[in-house]
């Protein structure tokens, strides 16, 4: 099984921009490095899966989904043939715009496979109706979870986080979910988990015995939040645990018997995405890794 990190920004990216934060003027300062060294750039979050051959599941579509896709030359279109795409599918976390907004420009293709929950697919027909327009380019056909797909298996785990800001309140569940996606060859599993609203019992049985784990690093803790009006921060905290402090997302990765733990869907404003800072040195301490833009991951069939 291969993954690719084709983004491992939060919503905005890094730079953000409105944003002259010592983050995203850093990553401005890069802009004439080449790609290997722009360390404090990161484009919006969203993963390639392939389980085997040249079929990719592509989990979440970024704003930055073109310029993610020309970067990578394994979703470039087959070679031999003027027009196609290795992309078999599209799964959804959730309905938030940097999830999604990337669908409308899959629009030139053949045919849309979407992968999503009942109130992400409602969303995306009323709300923030990014499939009903779509529909006037190319057929979107949609499964629910689990599905199976590219010699993969999806299941969703819901979380109680709060619905997109354009969705009205709702007690359903399903508007934001973990996703699990198994390898049916190579026996491999990953859990992709861009808003993680808490460490649940159920979450933590959904993560255990995966062979790579990507997890909510938006904030290194409240703080960041400080800008922002209340209802906004409260709304935000519903969907984004912080990755420090005693109840955060690192104290419980650290003691997690998981090899290839990773921070993806990283603000702008987190000070991990300095290298030379503290933070960036906790998450290593604990055995956890932070994701980039470009990152491959290979995991190799269990041993029989
Ligand atoms: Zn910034």
């Amino acid at each position: 099984m291969r993954l690719l990190v084709l983004g491992s920004g939060a919503g905005g990216g890094v730079p953000q921009w409105n944003c002259r934060c010592p983050n995203c003027t850093r990553a401005r300062e890069e802009r004439d490095l080449p790609p290997s060294r722009k360390s404090f750039r990161h484009t919006q979050a969203s993963i390639a899966i392939a389980e085997r051959g040249e079929r990719w599941l592509l989990v979440n579509a970024s704003p930055d989904l073109c310029s993610q896709f020309a970067d990578r030359a394994e979703l470039a279109p087959p070679e031999g043939s003027l027009r196609g795409s290795p992309l078999a599918a599209v799964a959804l976390t959730d309905g938030q715009i940097d999830h999604t907004t990337g669908l409308l420009f899959l629009r030139e293709g053949g045919e849309l496979t979407l992968v999503c929950t009942d109130p992400v697919w409602k969303s995306l027909g009323s709300t923030f109706p990014i499939v009903s327009i779509l529909g006037h380019f190319l057929p979107v056909r949609r499964l629910a979870y689990p599905a199976e797909l590219a010699s993969l298996i999806v299941e969703a785990l819901p979380l109680p986080a709060a619905p997109a800001p354009y969705d009205p309140p709702s007690n359903e569940s399903g508007h934001v979910v973990a996703l699990r996606i198994t390898g049916k060859k190579s026996g491999r599993r990953v859990v992709y988990a861009p808003g993680l609203p808490g460490v649940s019992r159920e979450f933590a049985d959904f993560v255990a015995g995966c062979d790579a784990l990507f997890v909510d690093g938006t904030f290194w803790s409240e703080e960041e939040l400080a800008p922002m009006n209340p209802e906004r921060q409260r709304s935000i905290l519903r969907s984004h645990l912080p990755v420090s402090g005693p109840g955060g997302t690192l104290a419980w990765l650290s003691g997690l018997p998981i090899r290839e733990k990773f921070y993806i869907h990283i603000n702008n404003t987190n000070p991990i995405l300095d290298p030379g800072s503290s933070p960036a040195k906790q998450v290593r301490e604990a055995g956890v890794q932070i994701a980039y833009d470009g990152m491959l991951l290979r995991l190799y069939p269990s041993p029989s």
